[in-house]
């Protein structure tokens, strides 16, 4: 249970770069981050335009002096700081992802970068290099993975109760951009721009969300070969896809198929996940995502309920508040804040143990949501063939 006790030492001394005050995901960052201590908010480069970052930093309580132009002047002027931070999360649009996150693993920083964490496997394996180099943290945000329902999936299936696995359906199609909303939006403008979004839209902006919550309940379960293809229903976005559908044979004959949609019109976020073994299945809604069904072949459906005793105990080690209240994507965002934190005092004193019992999407995560995104692109680019994974 988490109840405000503090598992850190200190809270760790942490900057933002990006998420600026008309940003989408700016808030949830600093809501999850600060919600149970394990970070202070000392410094910042929140936004592209210099003047409304310093403005908005000022009014998020940073010290004017620590509200920087640029990412560069904030990891130079930080690291001269006796005080200077531990930690920065980028929220920026994805082409700029790879430099700054490079930037703050060269300046000595532990990060959390959004996803798509970079462009190409290259660049992915680039910075996980650098990571382990300066042993550092690298932190992606998937966020419903620190939901307490993927943990008890995750622990279910670990125990064999859907029996052998045979097929994973994945989804993430919500309805928002059924029309081109990019002509009056910003922040989806440079989503659907290939110099800032990268190879793809949906695959990288959606698809990969529900793509690691099966890495996490599935982590034996690898990706042989995949075939992908993908569409542009709003013309003017083409190259880059609104909708894609990719199917997976696995390493042992399973087969999975993800869905990735901005098109699905009527449709809020639409992610869901569907393990189905020889003996029974699990589905998990992120619309509903305090109800995990667990359906064995011949038995009537049970429905079960977050935060109640009958869950495994480590999908209960995060719970925040006991059954019947909903715990949702803000409470997910902080447990995986939380477990970053717990990741980054661990690999500064060498604590081996420690880190190998912490789940989060790491840089591992990182890498395999851009390798995931080439492979696709690759795929439907080439007339949706097979690829090798
Ligand atoms: P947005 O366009 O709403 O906001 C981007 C913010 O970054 C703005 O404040 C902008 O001023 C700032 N910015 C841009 N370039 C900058 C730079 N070089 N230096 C400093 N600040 C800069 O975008 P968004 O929707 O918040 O998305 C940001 C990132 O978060 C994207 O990579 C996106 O894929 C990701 N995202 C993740 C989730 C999730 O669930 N994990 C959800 C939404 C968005």
């Amino acid at each position: 249970m988490i109840n405000g006790s503090k598992r850190i030492s200190a809270p760790i001394r942490w900057a933002m770069v990006g998420g600026g005050r008309d940003s989408q995901i700016g808030y949830i960052h600093r809501s999850a981050a600060l919600r149970d201590q394990s970070f202070v908010l000392v410094a910042g480069a929140f936004d592209i335009d210099p003047q409304r970052g310093r403005d908005f930093g000022v009014q998020l309580g940073v010290a004017p002096e620590r509200c920087y132009a640029d990412y560069r002047s904030l990891f130079e002027a930080e690291a001269r700081r006796p005080d200077g931070i531990q930690a920065v999360s980028v929220a920026t649009p994805n082409g700029t992802h790879f430099a700054i996150t490079k930037a703050a693993l060269e300046a000595g920083l532990h990060v959390v970068c959004e996803k798509p964490l970079c462009f190409t496997v290259q660049e992915a394996e680039t910075l996980r290099e650098l990571a382990l180099a300066r042993h550092k943290v690298v932190g992606v945000t998937y966020g419903y993975a620190g939901h307490q329902l993927i943990e008890q999936a995750r622990e279910m299936i670990a125990r064999g109760e859907l029996g052998e696995i045979r097929m994973v359906h994945m989804q993430f199609a919500h309805g928002f951009h059924s029309q081109a909303v990019e002509n009056q939006n910003a922040a989806t403008q440079w989503r659907v721009d290939p110099r800032l979004a990268g190879p793809s839209y949906v695959l990288g902006d959606v698809g990969t969300h529900p793509l690691y919550l099966s890495e996490v309940m599935l982590p034996d379960l690898k990706i042989k070969r995949l075939m992908c293809v993908r569409q542009s229903f709003v013309k003017s976005r083409a190259p880059l896809e609104d909708n894609a559908y990719t199917l997976m044979e696995y390493e042992g004959g399973a087969m999975g198929h993800v869905w990735s949609s901005a098109v699905n019109a009527g449709s809020m976020h639409g992610q869901k996940i569907r393990v189905i073994g020889s003996r029974a299945s699990l589905e998990w809604w992120d619309e509903r995502p305090n109800q995990l069904s667990f359906e064995v072949q011949g038995k009537p459906a049970q429905i079960l309920e977050r935060g109640m005793g009958y869950l495994h105990a480590s999908a209960l080690l995060d719970d925040r508040i006991g059954a019947g209240h909903p715990e949702g994507l803000f409470e997910a965002w902080s447990n995986l804040y939380y477990r970053f934190a717990m990741a980054m005092e661990a690999t500064d004193r060498n604590d081996a143990e420690r880190l190998a019992s912490l789940r989060y999407p790491d840089i591992d995560a990182g890498v395999e949501g851009v390798r995931w995104v080439e492979r696709c692109v690759q795929s439907a680019d080439d007339g949706g063939v097979w690829v090798d994974y």
